[in-house]
């Protein structure tokens, strides 16, 4: 059988060999009496996962770093520690690549306390090739999982959404740099290039147990929703007037239908998707004042079956988010 997604790949050898612990933002091992340990890795391959021209290495530095921050970010833990590995080409070894690419991911990183504590740097024929791995803490039992949403549970998203995806379609066209000074398009490039990990918000759902599950949106908030309805054994009704669409998307000319499908589908946005118990929400929406959070809709009993509200109607939604591959043989 061929497997068609990495997420086929990962479940079949989880369920192969029997490993528990696979299948989260982070896993989640235990400390001591009072802490759990969450610790999570990212590769990033050039060509697949980000292009050399439209960054730079500091950019580059602070991404690696914040995709796993924002997968620590989603299990409502703290940050502490990292490991970087390089594979560098050797042309760039010349121009001081490593060097500008640790002067962003120390930037990121003094901003959360996180320190390195290792890695490994090798020599590649042709691509970048960059392996992130973070762990953190959370008190014992508060990590947040993808399988605790309940039917009726609400569900909320931070930020806005599709702004990455913008930003990559304005990359694609050659667009790096805006020729006159444009906020709009700046900022949907930024998101894209140098996303921001929503570490304080995911920290207060987590230590509050305000969030029932959570998972960050890095391949789309279709496929990001599906994760959780899938974990938790339920579905989900999303409205589409309450997705928070980026702004700044504006920038690009398209419709509503096509901002929407960026919002929905895009991906890379590193916003945190997240469910709450009705019960929960006065004291949720309390202690994230000042946060950018909006509600978009309830979990239902339907396993497996996102529906989404729109002005013609409810219609099912397929997960739609961005793959790394598509047909593996
Ligand atoms: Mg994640």
């Amino acid at each position: 059988m061929a497997i068609r997604t990495e997420f086929e790949f990962i479940d079949r050898v989880r369920l192969k060999y029997g490993l528990r612990r696979i299948g989260d933002d982070c896993a989640v091992l235990p400390k001591d009496r009072r802490w759990d340990t969450v610790i999570t890795a990212d590769l990033l391959v050039e060509g697949i996962d980000f292009r050399r021209a439209w960054t730079t290495p500091a950019k580059l530095g602070h991404r690696a770093l914040a995709v796993s921050l924002s997968d620590v970010a989603a299990m409502g833990a703290n940050p502490l520690w990292s490991m970087v590995s390089l594979g560098i080409p050797k042309v760039l070894w010349k121009h001081g690549f490593g060097e500008k690419f640790y002067e962003g991911w120390y930037a990121l990183a003094s901003c959360f306390g996180v320190e390195l504590i290792g890695g490994d740097v090798s020599e590649t024929p042709e691509s970048l090739v960059i392996d992130s791995v973070v762990g953190g803490e959370a008190k014992k039992g508060h990590a947040v999982l993808r399988s605790g949403a309940k039917a009726g549970d609400l569900i909320f998203v931070t930020g806005s959404l599709g702004g990455a995806r913008g930003g990559l379609q304005l990359l694609d066209r050659g667009k790096s740099v805006p020729r006159r000074r444009n906020a709009r398009a700046a900022a949907i490039i930024e998101r894209q290039t140098r996303p921001v990990p929503r570490i304080e918000e995911g920290k207060r759902l987590g230590t509050g147990k305000f969030a029932s599950a959570m998972i960050d949106i890095s391949d789309g908030l279709s496929s990001d929703l599906g994760h959780i309805c899938r974990a938790s054994g339920v579905g989900a009704k999303i409205y589409a007037n309450k997705i928070p669409v980026d702004p700044n998307l504006a920038h690009l000319g398209l419709t509503d239908d096509e901002k929407l499908d960026f919002a929905l589908n895009g991906g890379e946005d590193f916003e945190l998707l997240f469910t709450v118990d009705p019960k929960k929400k006065l004291r949720m929406q309390k202690a994230m004042l000042g946060y950018p959070i909006s509600y978009i809709g309830e979990i239902t009993p339907d396993a497996g079956k996102i529906v989404l509200i729109g002005e013609l109607g409810p219609k099912f939604l397929a997960a739609g988010g961005y793959r790394h591959f598509q047909a593996l043989e």
